[in-house]
């Protein structure tokens, strides 16, 4: 191994920033090149690669999105596609790829191992839905993200006495509403694993009322359903003054906390390692707290399993 590339891909994440710098940083600690792929699995194709120094990867550990870019590639999906990519690879000499993402980017990395060329995925996504590892880079940031403005709706939803209905991130995993209601202390949490109830959901908020409660608070996961929809249900079932926000994009963005700073960093440069070793084909993770790897194509295989123990703390402890 005498030179590598590294790209990101799919949705950004905050670390993914530190997860290059460490892949770039550790490579060349260990006299191996480093090139830069531009704008994902498209970038590749294109051929837009560029070698990284150590400067290149210079004041960007607190900053969030990616340097390299990231971008969605329909026809990286097909073998075609693929064949273009491990060609632009060959032409620059690199021989094996990290590629930073989520599962998404993992199918394309496993695609690129199928065909003997050997790639290493890190998981890069808020949404903390990758199988092999207990967090993704990028969770906590987007978790305090929301944590911030539950706090900051709290204030107002107490002042006026409402109940306030946030919608956030999370299409197949409700990781980010189940740790972000935790920490949130919110009254209900709607998570796509789990069914709901929305009579029993509003017989909550009628009990809260009734024992004095100020204001409710209640997280919804996207792939659950809209929160504007929830909203219009609950004022329908309750009567009660609902108010909805939808924090969107700006979950994904800021700059990454010191936990995604330090995970990014360590599985960064695990990935170098694994390439230096010819253990290509591999996907790296955290698993309480021990740095661990598995073959990517297992990896996807699996499934991610959301910690149930919240959820069922959640709802003790929001009685
Ligand atoms: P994420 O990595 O955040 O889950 P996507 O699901 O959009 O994001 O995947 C990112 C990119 O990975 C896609 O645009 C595509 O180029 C590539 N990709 C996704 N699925 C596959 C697949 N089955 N085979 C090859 N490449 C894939």
């Amino acid at each position: 191994m005498k030179r590598i590339g590294v790209l990101t891909s799919g949705g950004d994440a905050p670390g993914m920033n530190a997860a290059v710098r460490a892949v770039v940083r550790k490579a060349i600690f260990q006299n191996i090149e480093v090139y830069g792929v531009y704008g994902g699995y498209a970038g590749l194709m294109g051929g837009n690669i560029k070698k990284l120094e150590l400067g290149s990867v210079g004041d960007i550990i607190h900053r969030g999105g990616t340097v390299l870019y990231s971008a969605r590639s329909e026809e990286f999906k097909t073998k075609e596609g693929q064949q273009k990519g491990i060609e632009q690879l060959k032409k620059f000499g690199i021989d094996g790829l990290v590629v930073i993402g989520g599962d998404g980017s993992y199918r394309g990395a496993k695609a690129l191992t199928e065909q003997g060329y050997p790639c290493v995925g890190v998981p890069g996504t808020i949404d903390n839905d990758i199988p092999g590892t207990e967090f993704t880079i990028g969770f906590d940031t987007a978790l305090n993200t929301v944590i911030d403005a539950i706090d900051k709706i709290r204030d107002t939803a107490t002042s006026h006495e409402r109940t306030f209905v946030i919608e956030v991130m999370g299409r197949n995993a409700g990781d980010i509403a189940l740790w972000a209601g935790l920490a949130g202390g919110a009254e209900t949490i709607l998570i796509p694993e789990e069914k709901h109830s929305m009579e029993e959901i509003a017989e909550r908020l009628k009990k809260g009322q009734e024992r004095g409660k100020k204001h409710s608070i209640i997280v919804v996961a996207e792939g659950v359903m809209s929160g504007v929809d929830f909203g219009r249900e609950i004022e329908k079932l309750t009567d009660f003054d609902t108010r909805v926000s939808v924090l969107g994009h700006m979950q994904r963005g800021g700059s990454p906390t010191a936990f995604d700073r330090v995970l990014a960093s360590r599985l960064g440069a695990r990935a170098v390692e694994l390439l230096i070793e010819g253990n290509g084909g591999r996907a790296v993770g955290m698993e309480k707290n021990q740095m661990v790897d598995y073959d990517i194509i297992e990896a996807l295989a699996k499934e991610h399993h959301l910690d149930l123990n919240l959820y069922k703390l959640s709802k003790e402890l929001s009685i």
